[in-house]
């Protein structure tokens, strides 16, 4: 990739390159980067459209460095932010030596699957099926599944996973790593993501908004980091959680702030996490006006093409 050089010695044989998590929202992508890195790098939340650009993911093992690209879903764009979002899932297409099309085993191919399909055949990279949530699928129900996958002759394998329960990762992973050509690390073996800090903070605010509320304030959801400073035992963090409109503040704030102090507290969990010291947090809300629809606002947030 551009942006990286070759680091220090390798043995021989070692392999590395680029491996693109694509598929519709909602199937698992960023799951199974988490799992594979053991750590949340990407955020997860029950709806859709939850990772916005691309998150690169470093897993260096001692025969190779797989570096995932997670990328936004595939859907209809309906204003800029979709039409952004969609540019960074293509472009994880692109760059990729190896292309994990990820499926909801739970609801079989759909349309929007199709069309996944469809680009990914017209790329003509190596491609791997992975049909994820297979801890919710009755075992009679999945073979008929993987025999019209079969049928479809674009994958050069099929692995039924759970990123949830850890399994047949380490299969998918061996398909993944006898498909990437030789090459040296790109990354530091300790170097999980190459997003800045700023980044992560933001992302695990977001998140929790996210997961506590529901139908469209999630995807009206920014966050703005207004403040980091690292004192001697704490770090102390202060953001503002953006919203479209009025309505949405409210909801967010909850009765009585109880939302706020809630949505603060799972965050706090996640940076501490992260940063692996204490934190002090502090949110605010504030209503910007429809955001997605204006480049201008977007690229001030943080989501620039
Ligand atoms: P993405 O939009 O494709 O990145 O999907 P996410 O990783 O955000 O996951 C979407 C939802 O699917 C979340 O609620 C996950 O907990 C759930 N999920 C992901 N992997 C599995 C799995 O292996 N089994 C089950 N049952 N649920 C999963
Ligand atoms: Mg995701």
């Amino acid at each position: 990739m551009a942006d990286a050089a070759p680091l220090g010695d390798t043995p021989p044989g070692f392999r590395s390159g680029f491996v693109g998590l694509v598929g519709k929202p909602n199937v698992g992508k960023s799951t199974i980067l988490n799992a594979y890195l053991d750590r949340k790098v990407s955020i997860i939340s029950s709806k859709p459209q939850t990772t916005r650009q691309r998150i690169l993911g470093v897993l260096t093992r001692d025969n190779a460095q797989v570096v995932f690209l997670d990328s936004p879903g595939w859907h209809e764009p309906k204003d800029v932010m979709g039409r952004y979002m969609l540019t960074s899932a293509r472009n994880v297409m692109e760059e990729a030596d190896v292309l994990v099309v990820v499926l909801d085993a739970t609801t079989g191919i759909e349309q929007e699957d199709e069309w996944v399909f469809d680009q990914v055949r017209k790329l003509g990279h190596p491609v791997l099926l992975a049909l994820n949530k297979a801890d919710a699928v009755k075992k009679p129900l999945m073979l008929p599944l993987l025999e019209q996958c079969a049928a479809m002759n674009l994958f050069a394998d099929l692995i039924p996973m759970s990123a949830l329960r850890g399994e047949n990762l380490d299969e998918l992973l061996k398909q993944i790593i006898a498909r990437l050509p030789e090459g040296p690390r790109w990354y530091e073996a300790h170097q999980l993501t190459d997003q800045p800090t700023e980044q992560v903070i933001r992302e695990f605010i977001r998140e929790a908004a996210l997961q506590a509320t529901r139908q469209e304030v999630p995807h009206s959801v920014a966050v703005r980091l207004d403040e980091m400073t690292e004192k001697e035992r704490i770090t102390v963090i202060r953001a503002t959680i953006l919203v479209e409109r009025e309505g949405q503040k409210a909801i967010i704030i909850g009765k009585g702030g109880l939302m706020l102090k809630h949505i603060g507290v799972q965050a706090r969990l996640e940076l501490e996490r992260w940063l692996g010291r204490r934190v002090f947090l502090e949110l605010w809300v504030k209503v910007i006006g429809p955001w997605r629809q204006d480049s201008a606002m977007l690229r001030e947030l943080g989501y620039e093409g």
